[in-house]
């Protein structure tokens, strides 16, 4: 396997904050100049994350990185079927009141989601929102 040139990374994290943030970044510099990756931004510095870690070529936008990362947290990182022994929530998707979660990466929060939504799909769907919510609020 090829060894990885990280290139320079352009971290713009509140000062002071501990939150890792998964964000997709233009990379600035090197042989992958114009090219996204997603990446998680910590206190420490910027890495890439997931498949984009690991000989991936790069993608010609934000999007199609975080999908490339999405693809890694549903292969890898995806519990489903949950069960809380905690009050009935409302389904994120339809409403339905249940007691059934499920996550979406490492030590993230869960997602509550009914008997009927419990799958990957789901998931994706959550994500593309949650997406588009931090589209809208960074162009505000
Ligand atoms: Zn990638
Ligand atoms: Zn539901």
């Amino acid at each position: 396997m090829a060894t990885f040139m990280p290139c320079r990374l352009r971290a713009n994290s509140a000062p002071g904050s501990n939150r890792i943030m998964v964000t997709a970044r233009m990379c600035e510099s090197g042989d992958d100049a114009g090219k996204w990756y997603t990446v998680i931004a910590e206190r420490s510095g910027v890495r890439r994350a997931g498949y984009c870690a690991n000989g991936c070529p790069g993608h010609d936008s934000s999007q199609s990185a975080l999908a490339h990362y999405l693809q890694f947290q549903l292969d890898r990182e995806t519990d489903l079927w949950l069960d809380r022994r905690e009050p009935a929530l409302e389904c994120e998707i339809c409403g339905a009141r249940t007691t059934l979660r499920a996550r979406l990466g490492r030590k993230t929060k869960l997602l509550v989601l009914c008997t009927q939504h419990q799958s990957t799909r789901s998931l994706q769907v959550l994500f593309e929102r949650r997406l588009s919510q931090a589209l809208e609020a960074s162009a505000r």
